[in-house]
Parts: structure tokens; C-alpha cells; sequence
């Protein structure tokens, strides 16, 4: 039987865009469709909503306007990054990076790797956490880079990001920042947060998909990705996406002026659901439980596949994801949890519901009664 109830439990997979951000979004796809470049009085209209849009979202983030450059999505601000931190520092050889990253800094790393680059991969804890004195014991002379995660996609460990920056300033190495979970979900204020590069993703917090950012402190040296016609002040070419950077802004201005009311009360749903998974038998939690992205549950069920469980919600109205929604569909192992220290068949048994600032109680008193109604079923 398919349910007819629908609860959305994926929010670190996407979120729904806001009626706010398609309101905001709607004149740019209409007639205000200029090129930003163009000289022309559409032109000067398209460029001026961006220019509001990266004023606003850098006052979002701390940041200066001037700092922060639009980009596609949180895997093109990742690699670029990685790779043009690397290209501007043609003398440097070495790369530090840990084990629970997404496979956009992983994987842009590992591109780095073939070509002559040195990576350190640290690890991580049975938390998920990196240790900033492994950080300090493994930077270099020839270090070009430092890159760690602001909060886990699987997991939802918050990484001490501020430790791992002061490690970095003190050695004089750049510190970039996978923020693309964080970003919108906790506060960050890059005027006293010691990082100097920080990826973020519009889809992940209310904008649609198609739009990310990567900020760069003043100073910073970085090399661009995709070169081009020498839009964002050359540094990354492209037709700028005008409606994705005024959905981003609003998006990312919103759910950051909302965070004080707003973090407290999903967190409080976050671990009404955990309380409620933890308490069958054979279930543990997997990350942090006092540092942890206030939407995520991530849970091991012993014996219960996690595809069957996957499938079996979908039936029951659930949309929840079995690792990352980026490897869903794969068979491997979740990187992550291997990192952790999480048996193999255990991880296979992973669970992630994901909440977001609309999930209301009654989703959540939904997911409390179902979820274990489900897993009792799957375990017959
Ligand atoms: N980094 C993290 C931590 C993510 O969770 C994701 C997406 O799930 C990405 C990077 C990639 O972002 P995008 O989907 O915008 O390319």
C-alpha cells in the first residue's frame, strides 16, 4: 500500500525552494533576462541585481561583496578551490585533507595527485572529527593548502573549523572550507572566522540548484578554473546566472536571519527523532551527538538493509537517503563511515533523515511512529 502522506526527509540532499525565492527569482526569468554584461539599460538592470544579490549575501556571511564569487554549485566552488589555490602556488607541492570530505574536495585532490601533487588524507575520530593537531603535524613547508569541512553531509559532525583555521593562520597555509551543509544552517561570520576560502551551495538551504559560491578572502591568492570572457572580475568565466545569485542571496539571507528561532527548534526535532530510533533495539547513532547540524539523524539499524528500509519508506511516504544522495545508487561502501570505524555490514544499514526549518512536529511525530513501525516490519 502507498501512503498518502508525503514527509520530505532529505534536506541534506536538496531543499525545497522558497515561495520568498521564487518571488524574488520570477522578474529575472521573465523580462528582466539581460546578460550582466551587456552596456545596454536590461544589461545595467540584470548587473545591478547581482551586484545587490553578492551584496547581500556577503553581509549573510561577514564577508565583503567583493570576496565572494557565484559559481554553478558547491562542487565547481570545491574544485576550484582546491585546484586554483594550487595553480597560484606553482612552488608547493602538498595538499592536507581528511578522510570524510565530499568526493568533490576528494576527488579534486585525487585529479591534483596525478599531477605530481603530494595529499595528506587525515583521519577522523569515531565521531567523524578531525583532530587539529593532526592538522598542525602534517602541514608542511610545501604546503599550498588546508581543506576540512565546515559540517559532515553524512553525518552531520560539526568539524572545528575555527581550531583548524588558527592552525593554518599560524603556519601561514590558506584554510578552505567545505561549507555547502553549514552554510544556512549555523551562523557563520567569516569577519572572525579564521578561513580563507568557503564553499557553499544555494540548493541546500532554499534556492534552487545550479547556484554556489565560493568565497576568497581578500588577499587570498587563487587562479580561475574556467577561463573564459572575464566575468566575476576574470576570475570565473561564464554568463552570470542572475536569477540563481538573487535566489541564492535571498535564500541565504533568510535562513541566516531566521537561524536564532529556527536552529533551536529543528534541533529540538532532530533529537526527538533520534531519541525515538535509539531506543529500538540494535539501533546506534553514527557522529556527534553534541556537534551536529541540527537537521541530520544518521543511524545504523543492525540487520536491516538499508535499500529495504529506503524502499519501504518510500511506500510508507518517506523520502530519506541510505548514505549521500551524491553515492546513492552506488553500492559502495559509505566513505565516511568506513573513515569512522563503522563495520562494513553495519554501514550497509545506514540510515539518514534529513529536516529542514519547514518540517513541522506533525512530520516529525509521522517519521517517530513510522520509521520504527517500518524497521519492526523489515525485521520479522
Ligand atoms: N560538499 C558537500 C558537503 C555536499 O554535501 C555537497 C552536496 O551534497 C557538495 C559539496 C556538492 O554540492 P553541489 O550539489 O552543489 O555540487
Amino acid at each position: 500500500m502507498i501512503s498518502d502522506r508525503f514527509v520530505y526527509a532529505d534536506h541534506a540532499a536538496t531543499t525545497p525552494v522558497t515561495s520568498h525565492v521564487r518571488e524574488a527569482m520570477a522578474p529575472y526569468l521573465l523580462g528582466q533576462y539581460g546578460n550582466a554584461s551587456a552596456l545596454y539599460r536590461k544589461g545595467r538592470e540584470a548587473r545591478k541585481a547581482l551586484e545587490n544579490a553578492r551584496r547581500s549575501a556577503a553581509a549573510a556571511l561577514g564577508a565583503a561583496p567583493e570576496e565572494l564569487f557565484f559559481t554553478a554549485c558547491g562542487t565547481e566552488s570545491d574544485n576550484w578551490a582546491i585546484k586554483g589555490v594550487a595553480a597560484a602556488h606553482p612552488q608547493k607541492r602538498h595538499i592536507v585533507t581528511d578522510a570524510v570530505e565530499h568526493h568533490a574536495v576528494l576527488r579534486a585532490c585525487e585529479s591534483l595527485a596525478r599531477f605530481g601533487w603530494d595529499v595528506t588524507v587525515l583521519p577522523v575520530d569515531g565521531e567523524g572529527f578531525v583532530d587539529p593537531d593532526d592538522v598542525r603535524r602534517a602541514i608542511r613547508g610545501d604546503t599550498a593548502l588546508v581543506s576540512v569541512m565546515a559540517a559532515n553531509n553524512e553525518v552531520g559532525t560539526v568539524e572545528p573549523v575555527r581550531e583548524i583555521g588558527a592552525v593554518c593562520r599560524e603556519a601561514g597555509v590558506p584554510f578552505h572550507t567545505d561549507a555547502v551543509q553549514a552554510a544556512g544552517h549555523l551562523p557563520i561570520d567569516l569577519h572572525s572566522l579564521p578561513v580563507d576560502l568557503l564553499s557553499l551551495s544555494g540548493h541546500k538551504f532554499g534556492a534552487p540548484k545550479g547556484v554556489g559560491v565560493l568565497y576568497v578572502r581578500s588577499g587570498a591568492a587563487i587562479l580561475p578554473l574556467l577561463d573564459g570572457g572575464g566575468q566575476e572580475r576574470g576570475l570565473r568565466a561564464g554568463t552570470e546566472n542572475v536569477a540563481g545569485a538573487v535566489g541564492l542571496s535571498i535564500a541565504l539571507t533568510d535562513a541566516c536571519a531566521a537561524l536564532e528561532e529556527s536552529l533551536p527548534r529543528t534541533a529540538a526535532r532532530r533529537d526527538r527523532l533520534i531519541e525515538a530510533l535509539c531506543a529500538i533495539d540494535g539501533v546506534r547513532l553514527n557522529g556527534s551527538r553534541a556537534q551536529r547540524l541540527c537537521g541530520n539523524v544518521n543511524v545504523s539499524i543492525a540487520g536491516v538493509s538499508g535499500s529495504r528500509l529506503l524502499a519501504a519508506l518510500e511506500r510508507a511516504g518517506v523520502a530519506a537517503s541510505a548514505g549521500s544522495a551524491c553515492s546513492a545508487g552506488s553500492a559502495a561502501p559509505s566513505h565516511v563511515l568506513a573513515a569512522m570505524g563503522v563495520p562494513l555490514d553495519l554501514a550497509a544499514c545506514t540510515l539518514r533523515l534529513s529536516i529542514g526549518p519547514e518540517t513541522t512536529d506533525a512530520d516529525i511525530g509521522y517519521l517517530v511512529e513510522t520509521v520504527p513501525r517500518v524497521i519492526a516490519r523489515l525485521r520479522q
